[in-house]
């Protein structure tokens, strides 16, 4: 560890790998890493360009057209990538530092992150290690012999956001490599340290020359260009829907296959059933807490609208918003703190202007609504901004619409079942989304009738790596984890032999 620690800090900005060396930018440009908790800056990157993002393609390219990962056999594959999870396993303190200080979650979120890298890592070894190599197909006679194998789609672009930086990039690694595909990844431009400490630990574990390339800079230079690269077979894009939106047409030109993980606005519904015991209620309050608030509302998948029954609203409410005002927020490296900062300036700005946007359309401030008081936990020149509830929401106001990745929650209530599943699925999102009830036979209806990629029944968050992630609507295309999560790196061949090969005269000169 402390050899690899040392080769990173002589290695400063040099921070593209491309075919298996580390660069600075070919314009020599750089940018500053801030810590969101004090907006200083603690490191520096490469800034790359348009040139450093083709010269990653092409040591991508050579080593999917020419090396030897894409023919390594499925067992060798499956060891590295078990490899890499033991170093993840290894160095857990170091990067769920790191990831505390890039993004501003606690140090406990950012281990808890690393543990679930790990298990995306041992999820997608164990898949493809316990896989046919290809399926038989009757062809209908005994002369022919048709089998439908996998193979890799190539070279593949990975784009990823700030919030669960190597939790994200993940997602799209381990299945890519356990694929067999060589990739460029560029991460967040505020967030790229975990996901260059990823690629020590992968030439560490023994991954061949040119398969994993990194390239650091902005979306509109490094992002765009990999978007559009001709030598780029596949894009996978997790970030908003705007960014997103462009990503696709880029890669249309080229007709690349293209996932993207987008935003959500995701729906908590509370049934009054499910509050009928003082336990029930502090469940369901003490979830919607967490569904809204964890890292601060930076989460595709945060519950920042909730849904409740008409006549538990007072109650609930009530009992949110005074947990919410108790929430320690402050610098994710101090003991006690249970949020974070937002991740920048521009993050709490639009929180700031959401909040602001409802109050003026007739919402209600239950607590929050501003930036704490500075502490010696929390530096002013932090972008802290304080756990917010907003009551007597509607749909037409724009806080409810549109994502705000920012700790802001909004009420809205119903009466009836139809009318909570109404709201519920009154988003263009339909990304995840959680159903409180005590009755076992509505949370089934109800789940059903839900247009969202993932839906809790009596809880919220938790995902397993083995089930599919992804969104309905404009939450995105394609799925990230799960079988489905593999075959995106895939394509499909199907190779038709014919045993006894004759003329079959359909001309007849
Ligand atoms: P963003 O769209 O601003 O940026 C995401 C990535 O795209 C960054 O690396 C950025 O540099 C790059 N990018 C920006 N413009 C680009 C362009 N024109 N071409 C190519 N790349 C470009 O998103 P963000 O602010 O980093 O992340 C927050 C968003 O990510 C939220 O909307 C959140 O919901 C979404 N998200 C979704 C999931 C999911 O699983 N669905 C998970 C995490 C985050």
């Amino acid at each position: 560890m402390a050899n690899r620690t040392e080769t990173r800090t002589e290695r400063a900005h040099r921070t593209i790998h491309a075919g298996g060396e580390w660069l600075a930018a070919s314009s020599g440009a750089t940018r500053e890493i801030l810590d969101p908790a004090d907006a200083l800056p603690f490191t520096v990157v490469a800034e790359g360009d348009e040139k450093d993002t083709d010269l990653a393609v092409a040591a991508a390219r050579r080593a999917f057209d020419a090396g030897e990962w894409p023919h390594t056999p499925v067992a060798g594959r499956a060891a590295l990538l078990r490899r890499v999870a033991e170093l993840l396993v290894r160095d857990r303190e170091e990067l769920g530092l790191l990831e505390s200080r890039d993004a501003g979650k606690t140090v406990e979120e950012g281990r808890v992150d690393i543990d679930c890298v790990a298990d995306a890592f041992r999820y997608f070894a164990d898949l493809v290690a316990g896989e046919a190599p290809g399926r038989v197909v009757d062809a209908g006679s005994p002369e022919v012999h048709s089998v439908v194998v996998h193979e890799p789609v190539g070279v593949c672009a990975m784009i990823t956001p700030w919030n669960y930086p190597l939790l994200q990039a993940s997602w799209k690694v381990a299945p890519a490599l356990a694929a067999g595909n060589t990739f460029v990844i560029k991460p967040s431009e505020i967030t790229p340290l975990t996901t260059i400490a990823l690629i020590d630990l992968l030439v560490e574990a023994g991954l061949p020359t040119g398969v994993a390339n990194i390239v650091t800079g902005p979306g509109h230079t490094v992002g765009a260009r990999l978007a559009e690269h001709p030598d780029v077979d596949l894009v996978s894009f997790t970030g908003g829907l705007t960014s997103g939106t462009k990503v696709a047409q880029a890669a249309a030109v080229t007709v690349k296959k293209v996932a993207l993980e987008l935003g959500g606005k995701n729906p908590n519904v509370v049934f009054a059933d499910a509050c009928e015991t003082e336990e029930g209620f502090d469940t369901a309050v003490d979830q919607a807490l967490n569904a809204a608030f964890i890292h601060s509302g930076q989460v595709c998948s945060a519950g920042g609208r909730l849904i409740v029954e008409e006549s538990v609203r007072e109650r609930f409410v009530a009992e949110l918003a005074r947990r919410a005002q108790k929430i320690r927020l402050g610098r994710g490296t101090e003991d006690g703190v249970e949020c974070g900062p937002l991740v920048s300036a521009q993050q709490r700005a639009k929180t700031e202007d959401y909040v602001a946007s409802a109050l003026a359309e007739g919402a209600e401030l239950r607590c929050g609504g501003k930036r704490p008081e500075p502490s010696p936990q929390r530096p002013e020149s932090g972008y802290f901004y304080e756990p917010t509830v907003l009551d007597h929401c509607h749909r037409e106001m724009r806080v409810v619409r549109e994502e705000v990745f920012g700790p802001v929650l909004t009420v809205e209530t119903f009466r009836t079942e139809d009318e909570a599943v109404a709201l519920a699925n009154d988003t263009e999102y339909g990304l995840a989304g959680a159903v409180w009830t005590a009755d076992a036979g509505r949370a089934r209806r109800v789940a059903g009738r839900l247009r969202h990629g993932t839906v809790w029944i009596n809880d919220f968050h938790p995902y397993l790596p083995q089930a599919e992630w992804g969104g309905f609507g404009k939450s995105g295309v394609g799925r990230e984890l799960g079988p489905a999560g593999l075959a995106e790196y895939r394509e499909s061949k199907h190779v038709y032999q014919n045993l006894a090969p004759k003329p079959v005269r359909w001309f007849a000169g």
